[in-house]
């Protein structure tokens, strides 16, 4: 470790989410009184103060590094918290950033991103993509890139980057384990740490874990409002020829929710108990605590695997951020107050982060062959010997009569005396070992496979074949190598061609040196992007966007349930997100494949004026051959003004080049979530699915007819008025947000027309069967009942 050391306080940010209702408006203000800090003020609003804010007071304040209010996008919040931060860890210096806050306070919303638009992505994607972008500038050091994404729910880890990908619960991940080495450095086991190249492979990998995240909870185990989640990326950088190597971690940290009380009860009642405390977010605030009291030596890590795995986050090895997310409305007044205290006492922490250097083992062994020289002169200098590594011959036949003179001697008294040098010492044990072997080889010989014990092999006739066997048996050998090397040619050819397809399949890979003008060069017509390339373009992003992921149903599907599948799906509130991200690709799409054409022209227009240029040459050097006294060596002002316009368009290129490099990134980041808006759908689908099927197996079981579709029609009545029940009872607790709200608008067309679709359908049902297939009936008709409940619950279904 090298001295360098930065002491800082973790440094404490706030942000506010944006307020669902206007009426909530002057709950809280924000203060800039200060250069380097900002205050939030909390005023309590009368009705509440006498309620269950138990204190006179009415107003709070509390001093944040800065304060990001309800109108802040990612981007500001991306350059002030993340960006330093970054450039900390692309230097050496461990950094984390964590967001504390209630559930819904918009914890995953800044730290990985809103789900729905490609400009709400949040600080991890943002990170990589700065990350990357840094690396790709500055090739004065090697850098090596490894993400690795734990979640931690109920004391366990988990590894979200299981490549197998076929989690569909949280018990199927790996299960990660602490280990603490003797120095009591904290170890993770099991956690795999994958290599990423680029910002393209690293995307992938984050929303490989947030799959594997959301299909892995249930409701059961809420995994997202109860589970910690720790994005790492580590990287690690060293200057060619430099022994030292960096290492760097930087935690991108989601935790759990921070409320105490579950507030929402049945009815809109308010619980004054704790229902569910998070336990590890208990062990957070007692280290938390423990560190910010002056005198404590004991820190009581150990306690939870979240503050063993942020050990050095906090208080130690590290420049750490913490973002207190706020939901400011007036119900959650006390947590916004207990989630500012907190962040209070984080701010007293200090934290001292080192420069992480190692020295390269390589460099090391050169140290000790030096080390190893300078020994071995002092020692010649010493004994006054010139040692070298060999004995010499003379030497040696000397050291072998002295050894045979020892042999023989038949007193036992007698000594072999060689002196103190290694080398003759090591001689004498080596000859002795070599007359041992010698006495042992007649009983070797007979393990040869001359003599097998076989006499037969003796006659000459046996020889003679035993010779053929031989020659047969070398050629063979022969033919052998010859097929395995031409094997191994075969298969490098394959590679090759391997590596050329999908070299030429990226349009990006075109390097931009290819575009440097030479004028022996102006005839090849391969040079950069043509409009071919761009195309693949389009098509490899298609290709490269997500992982196959199995959906457990997709083709076993019945045909009710198939059916259910596609009017669940277009009533879906996100389908409206997936069509306008569909829409936005296709843009994206066509955007690009006109700037590919563009870019081809530029490249055509190039090559067009370097052939123009050597034109210019012969036409100048056929002048010269006919009046050798024109003056050669004068510049060419036509030639100059070629050159300039090369150089505008090669700037140009430059410029569309690097938009295009945007252009994929955002096509990829926007399949991502199109991918992964899928996969929720299908998990969604599920759940509703079973959920129903039960309620109505649960109906068909107390009625005397069983099984059967007109069982089924039977017991519509008895449904329909459960049904009513269920919706009255969910109508107070149902939250709505204002994304749900606006999806809804958009879906109420839908929804009413498919209302009629469900009358048809229904009223077809009560006369005939449906498809004559008695479980496809019942598929169909659960489907009916369970989607006339969905409607009911959203207030269309007037029956
Ligand atoms: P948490 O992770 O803390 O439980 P989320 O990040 O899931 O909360 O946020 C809850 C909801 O509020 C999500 O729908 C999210 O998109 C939205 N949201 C949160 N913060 C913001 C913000 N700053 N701007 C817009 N929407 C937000
Ligand atoms: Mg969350």
């Amino acid at each position: 470790m090298s001295g360098e050391m930065v002491k800082q306080t973790i440094q404490i940010y706030a942000r506010v989410k944006p307020l669902a209702r206007r009426q909530q408006a002057g709950i809280y203000s924000v203060g800039e009184d200060e250069k380097s800090a900002s205050t939030l003020e909390i005023i309590v609003p009368r009705d509440l103060a006498d309620g269950f804010v138990n204190n006179k007071r009415e107003s709070y304040k509390f001093k944040f590094q800065k304060i990001f209010d309800q109108e802040a996008k990612q981007d500001p919040v991306f350059e002030s918290i993340a960006k330093p931060v970054a450039e900390c860890a692309l230097a050496g210096y461990n950094g984390t950033i964590f967001a504390y806050g209630q559930t819904g306070s918009g914890k995953t919303f800044t730290i990985t991103g809103g789900a729905e638009r490609y400009s709400d992505r949040g600080i991890i994607p943002r990170t990589l993509s700065y990350i990357f972008q840094q690396l790709e500038k500055d090739s004065s050091k090697v850098y090596t890139t490894h993400v690795s994404y734990l979640e931690i729910y109920n004391e366990c880890g988990y590894d979200l980057l299981d490549p197998r990908h076929e989690a569909s619960r949280l018990e199927d991940l790996p299960k990660v384990t602490i280990m603490e080495d003797p120095d009591q450095n904290i170890h993770l086991k099991n956690l795999s740490l994958q290599q990423a190249t680029n910002e393209e492979e690293a995307l992938n990998l984050l929303f490989l874990g947030d799959t594997n995240r959301m299909i892995a909870e249930t409701p059961m185990n809420q995994a997202s409002t109860r589970s910690h989640c720790i994005f790492t990326i580590h990287i690690s950088s060293k200057e060619p020829g430099s022994a030292t190597i960096r290492r760097s971690k930087l935690h991108l940290v989601d935790l759990a929710g921070s409320e105490r009380v579950a507030k929402t009860g049945v009815g809109g009642q308010l619980l004054t108990e704790a229902k569910y405390i998070n336990l590890s977010l208990h062990y957070l605030e007692q280290v938390i605590i423990a560190l910010a009291e002056k005198h404590r030596s004991h820190i009581p890590y150990r306690n939870s695997m979240m503050t063993s795995v942020l050990r050095d986050s906090l208080g130690g090895n590290c420049m750490t951020t913490m973002i207190a997310t706020l939901s400011l409305d007036k119900r959650n007044i006390d947590e916004s107050i207990s989630t500012c205290r907190f962040a209070q006492r984080v701010a007293l922490i200090k934290n001292e982060a080192v420069l992480n250097e190692e020295i390269d083992p390589r460099l090391m062994i050169i140290q000790l062959k030096k080390v190893i020289q300078e020994l071995k002169d002092e020692l010649a200098l010493v004994t006054g010997e010139q040692r070298t590594e060999e004995l010499t011959q003379e030497e040696l036949l000397q050291l072998d009569e002295i050894i045979k003179t020892f042999l023989e001697d038949p007193d036992p008294e007698s000594t072999l005396d060689v002196g103190a040098d290694m080398r003759k010492i090591k001689h004498c044990f080596n000859y002795i070992k070599q007359l041992i072997n010698r006495t042992n080889i007649p009983d070797r010989s007979l393990l040869s496979p001359d003599i097998t014990g076989d006499e037969d092999t003796n006659t000459p006739e046996k020889k003679e074949e035993l010779k053929k066997l031989r020659d047969l048996l070398h050629q063979r050998d022969n033919e052998i190598n010859i097929l395995v090397s031409m094997l191994k040619k075969e298969k490098k050819k394959a590679q090759d061609a391997l590596f050329q397809l999908s070299a030429g399949s990226r349009g990006l890979a075109v390097s931009e040196s290819s575009l440097s003008i030479s004028l022996e060069e102006g005839q090849r017509p391969s040079a950069c992007v043509n409009v071919k390339d761009t195309q693949d373009f389009s098509s490899s992003v298609q290709r490269s966007a997500f992982l196959p992921r199995k959906t457990g149903s997709g083709g076993e599907m019945s045909l009710g349930r198939q059916e259910a599948f596609e009017i669940f799906k277009r009533d879906y509130v996100d389908s409206v997100t997936i069509e306008d991200n569909k829409q936005l690709l296709k843009k994206r799409f066509a955007e690009a494949k006109s700037l590919g054409e563009k870019v081809n022209e530029v490249r055509n227009k190039i090559n067009h004026l370097k052939g123009e240029i050597i034109q210019r040459h012969m036409q100048r050097a056929a002048l010269g051959v006919a009046s050798p006294s024109e003056e050669l060596n004068e510049s060419d002002p036509v030639e100059e003004s070629l050159r300039a316009q090369i150089e505008e368009e090669k700037k140009s290129y430059k410029t569309m080049f690097n938009r295009l490099k945007g252009l994929k990134i955002e096509i990829e980041h926007l399949q991502l979530l199109m991918e992964k808006a899928k996969v929720k759908l299908q998990k969604d689908f599920e759940v509703w699915w079973s959920e129903e099927t039960s309620n109505l197996q649960d109906q068909q079981e107390k009625l005397p007819m069983s099984n059967s579709a007109s069982a089924l029609r039977a017991s519509l009545p008895s449904l329909e008025s459960q049904q009513h029940l269920y919706t009255n009872s969910c109508s107070d607790t149902s939250r709505v947000n204002p994304n749900e709200d606006r999806g809804r608008k958009n879906n109420l067309n839908r929804l009413s027309n498919s209302t009629s679709d469900t009358r048809t359908l229904q009223s077809s049902s009560s006369s005939i069967p449906l498809t004559g297939d008695s479980q496809t009936d019942a598929d169909i008709l659960a489907f009916i009942k369970a989607r006339q409940n969905l409607l009911q619950k959203k207030g269309l279904g007037n029956k």
